[in-house]
């Protein structure tokens, strides 16, 4: 059920006990817009925990009450009236669903999720989940203190390459240029999220070895081992240095996470990659999306690449 903006603020303020959630694997705007959000509840005098089912990779540990982020035990129970799903449709938040029973509020940004049996605010325009908490923060009438500002500016920063991707809009900026007069430093949170160790930097080279073209030029592909994958705390981002080859339309990574489970990411600059990812189980933007085909890497190649050829 799709609600408004306004309906979602409302759900808020009767909510006392609000656990908030987001995708596994999360990125910038899943981290940022949870601990944003939490300092708002809390700001309003509302319980509010953040669980993710998942690690957090290193670069997002700077962010502000970052250490507040727990990851759900086996069994574990949280006793909440209002379970706050973010950044994702609610089928991506892994064993935080068996963490309460509690009615659902889905704030998003991705053209996937339709709202399909639980009350959702989703604005697809949006560049981030952060822009639209941002958005909701004003609407609960809440002052953005530093440390909030901070973690919506990182969500947006990343969301859209640093205001260089197709998402980037004037409200983008506009909601961007707001947080650095409530106290963001760009420059800060730009160094902590370009930094990588010797070890990711060498792994980088290790992926780039993988690049294979497809589709006259048209298609890029990296794949990446197990090995190769435990050399990164994280993979995001890898994917970017191929995107950029001036013939691809469509770039994508394959990363065995296990045996027989590879995560895929793609990027393009004009075919609807959302649309190959959801026929494969996934989700995502049109421009970037993502999957998990539980197969071996090579099969899972083959099956990625026929049906990226048949979206060209
Ligand atoms: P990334 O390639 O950065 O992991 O993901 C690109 C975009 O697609 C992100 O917005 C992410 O949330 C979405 N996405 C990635 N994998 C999946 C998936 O398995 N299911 C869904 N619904 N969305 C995904
Ligand atoms: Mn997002």
């Amino acid at each position: 059920m799709l609600i408004t903006l306004k309906e979602a603020a409302t759900r808020l303020q009767a909510a006392n006990r609000i656990l908030i959630t987001a995708h596994v694997q999360p990125d910038g705007d899943a981290i940022g817009s949870t601990l944003a959000t939490m300092q708002i509840l809390r700001a309003m005098g509302k319980t509010a925990e953040i669980f993710i089912d998942d690690s957090v990779r290193r670069n997002l540990q700077a962010l502000p009450h970052f250490e507040q982020i727990r990851r759900p035990a086996d069994g574990e129970h949280f006793d909440a009236d209002l379970l706050l799903v973010l950044d994702t449709s609610p089928d991506r938040i892994g064993n935080v669903r068996k963490l309460t029973d509690a009615p659902l509020l889905n704030v998003d940004h991705h053209v996937t999720n339709i709202g399909d049996g639980y009350a959702l605010y989703v604005e697809t325009k949006a560049a981030a989940t952060c822009e639209i908490i941002f958005k909701l923060a004003r609407e609960l009438g809440e002052a953005i203190t530093p440390a909030i500002a901070t973690c919506l500016y990182t969500g947006i920063a990343t969301d859209t390459g640093f205001f260089q991707f197709s998402n980037t809009r004037a409200d983008t900026l506009a909601i961007a240029s707001e947080l650095i007069t409530c106290g963001v430093s760009p420059h800060f949170i730009s160094e902590q999220m370009e930094k990588k160790t010797l070890a990711e930097v060498i792994g980088l080279r290790d992926a780039l070895n993988t690049l294979k073209i497809y589709y006259g030029n048209k298609v890029a592909g990296m794949t990446l081992d197990y090995a190769t994958v435990s050399k990164f705390d994280s993979t995001e981002g890898i994917i970017d240095e191929i995107r950029v080859i001036d013939t691809v339309d469509v770039a994508f990574l394959i990363s065995e996470r296990a045996p027989n489970v590879c995560r895929v990411s793609m990027r393009s600059k004009d075919v609807d990659v959302a649309k190959i990812a959801a026929r494969l189980g996934g989700g995502g933007h049109i421009r970037a999306a993502g999957c998990t085909l539980k197969t071996t890497l090579k099969d899972a190649e083959k099956i990625l690449v026929e049906a990226i050829g048949k979206a060209l």
